[in-house]
């Protein structure tokens, strides 16, 4: 602190820690608005997560309209909304049609490079921030930050420090590792008052304990547009249900569906680890149970002398049929004319609702998604200024904010970087003249 404060000179008005969209975004935006800028990485490239976005196609956003986009944030929607109104999907748009990126949009209003390319939106960002002047280093790890009144230091391996109006931490969740982000920001921000929500995978595959899942008896069968219900033990009401497709594992259920419901399966088990939930799926998503049922019972009528597992291989892979006839306690070899109704109705009530336990989900490293983090209450929404540390800044998915996967994320990340970018460069532009060094 007091070396700090004796410091006479700064080395730069901001700098961004971690260049994910977040941190391209506000690096960007800082220089925009001509603060000089250091933006840095410890990874030998920029971008690392946003390069295997969307299934390799970066959905760089999504073109709902504000409502419905802030319906698909789960993670603390309403602390977006002024960063969101400030800069939103349109913007985002707007921002890569101008750097030359031609987008189109497909299902669920999910936005994506005409190139199909991720590396496209991740060049044109790259290259604009160095268009602009800003200072980039790669391959160095920030290992700790210091703040006093006049300005913050960035410090680095083997001792080196870089002195600073403004900082925006940028460096990420947890998940997924190896792109970079470690959680390596939590402690800092910790150290500097603020609190950390503990970190959680979301929009992560489910993981069950149910026979016909540990026995691999559904792998690789998936279900289009469905719907996946969550249900806590006795409860009368599920806790949430979800639409989209389904796939199953050796472990569990995975697909969009599932990675939505993760959000409510890691909430649900942090209130109540011992919580009991189950999932129930429409296996017959095409029908209503009372279509099914007309239908089974037609035929019944038409071909009784077929196998019971024959006539219900016309509606649902064999071995699903397997599965449903063996949880309503069916025998499939018994011929269909001799099935009773009740039995019928039994059928359709498990194919209209295969239930299985929900054990939990995947471990944070393979989420999509890192849920927890920096605490809102900490961070002012209509800036990403830090309230218990004046020239802090935060954007992406440091902050305990998370969305479902459809270009909801990066939307944030832009969003929040945008905004934190921003404000760092008019903080640190506004205070007195902060005799940078000339280093750039
Ligand atoms: C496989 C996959 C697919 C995804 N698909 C989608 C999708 O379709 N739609 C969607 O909305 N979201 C998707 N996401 C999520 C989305 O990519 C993230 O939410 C987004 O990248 C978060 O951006 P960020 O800038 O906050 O953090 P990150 O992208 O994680 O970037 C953080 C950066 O900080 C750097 N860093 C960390 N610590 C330090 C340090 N100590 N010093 C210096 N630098 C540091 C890291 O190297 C990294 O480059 C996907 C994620 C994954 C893993």
């Amino acid at each position: 602190m007091t070396d700090l404060a004796r410091r006479p000179a700064l080395d730069y008005d901001v700098i961004i820690i971690g260049g994910g969209p977040a941190g391209l975004m506000a690096a960007i935006a800082a220089r925009e608005e001509g603060a000089k800028t250091l933006l840095v990485d410890k990874g030998e490239r920029l971008g690392r997560k946003l390069a295997i976005s969307g299934g390799g196609r970066c959905n760089v956003t999504n073109n709902k309209p504000l409502p419905e986009l802030m319906a698909n944030i789960p993670g603390n929607p309403k602390f977006l909304y002024s960063a969101l109104t400030k800069f939103g999907s349109p913007d985002i748009a707007q921002f890569f049609e101008r750097l030359g990126i031609r987008l189109k949009e497909e299902d669920h209003g999910r936005v994506f490079p005409v190139s199909d390319k991720a590396s496209t939106v991740v060049n044109v960002m790259v290259e604009r921030v160095y268009a602009l002047g800003c200072e980039v280093w790669l391959n160095r790890p920030v290992v700790g930050l210091m703040a006093s009144e006049t300005g913050m230091a960035v410090k680095f391996e083997a001792d080196m420090v870089r002195w600073t109006r403004a900082v925006v931490i940028a460096a990420g969740g947890s998940s997924v590792p190896q792109t970079g982000s470690t959680g390596d920001a939590y402690p800092w921000a910790k150290a500097l008052g603020h609190r950390i929500v503990a970190p959680y995978p979301t929009a992560v595959p489910l993981t069950s304990q149910s026979w016909f899942i540990t026995q691999s008896s559904l792998k690789g069968i998936s279900l289009r547009e469905t719907t996946l219900s969550l249900w806590s033990e006795g409860s009368k009401r599920p806790l949430a249900q979800e639409q989209g497709d389904v796939l199953f594992s050796h472990f569990g259920l995975t697909g969009p569906a599932a990675l939505r419901l993760s959000h409510f399966v890691s909430t649900a088990l942090r209130a109540d680890p011992a919580a009991k939930l189950r999932a129930s799926i429409d296996t017959v998503p095409g029908l209503t149970a009372d279509e099914m049922l007309l239908g089974l019972s037609e035929r019944r009528r038409v071909d009784g002398k077929k196998r019971l597992e024959t006539i219900l291989e016309s509606w649902v892979p064999a071995r699903m049929a397997t599965v449903l006839l063996i949880e309503s306690g069916l025998d499939g070899r018994q011929v269909s004319g001799e099935v009773p109704g009740k039995a019928l109705q039994s059928l359709v009530q498990h194919a209209k609702g295969l239930s299985l336990s929900i054990t939990g989900t995947l471990p944070l490293e393979k989420a999509t998604v890192t849920g927890g983090g920096v605490s809102v209450q900490d961070i002012a929404p209509a800036t990403m200024a830090s309230k218990r540390c004046p020239g802090l800044y935060f954007c992406g998915e440091v902050m305990d904010v998370h969305a479902h996967t459809g270009g909801y994320n990066i939307t944030v990340a832009f969003s929040t970087g945008h905004l934190a970018g921003q404000s760092a460069a008019h903080y640190a532009l506004a205070l007195p003249p902060s005799h940078l060094i000339d280093s750039q």
